[in-house]
């Protein structure tokens, strides 16, 4: 999901120092406009509509770079694709409809409270965790019937 920060991607990328090459800006940009959460692949379409001359294993470098200074993040859906957003201003968690592969996003404040108290009474203080439901719709089931 893009954010509103102040900074774009490209400009957060160029304050880690990191030589922003005119293949680096179409990938930036391409991952700061997706309201998805793309794979690889579907990055790298996008990518090469905007320049042909992109190839996947760059998409694939970029995306480990951007990874690896911390501004974009890897999730596994457990359908066999690593997806790719940015790292979001506010932390969400992630519902799979693994019927369709559509990715919803939500934060629920009870859920928060519930894992800082579950770390807290192991004797830990939570800095960061991951939350993914998988699901089918609930219409969907009804028709199965
Ligand atoms: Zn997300």
């Amino acid at each position: 999901m893009s954010k509103a920060g102040i900074l774009t991607l490209e400009e957060q990328c160029a304050h880690k120092g990191m030589r922003m090459t005119e293949q680096r800006r179409v990938i930036a940009q391409v991952i700061e406009q997706a309201i998805d959460h793309p794979d690889v692949e579907e990055l790298y379409r996008r990518a090469s509509a905007v320049d042909p001359r992109i190839s996947l294993s760059t998409v694939y470098r970029t995306l480990n770079l951007f990874e690896e200074s911390g501004l974009v993040t890897k999730h596994d859906f457990k359908d066999g694709r690593a997806r790719f957003e940015l790292i979001p201003d506010e932390h969400h968690d992630h519902l799979i409809d693994i019927r369709s592969g559509t990715v919803i996003e939500f934060r629920n404040e009870e859920i928060e409270a519930i894992q800082d108290l579950i770390a807290k009474r192991l004797g830990y203080r939570l800095v960061d965790h991951r939350l993914e439901l998988y699901a089918v719709p609930l219409k969907a089931e009804e028709a199965d019937r």
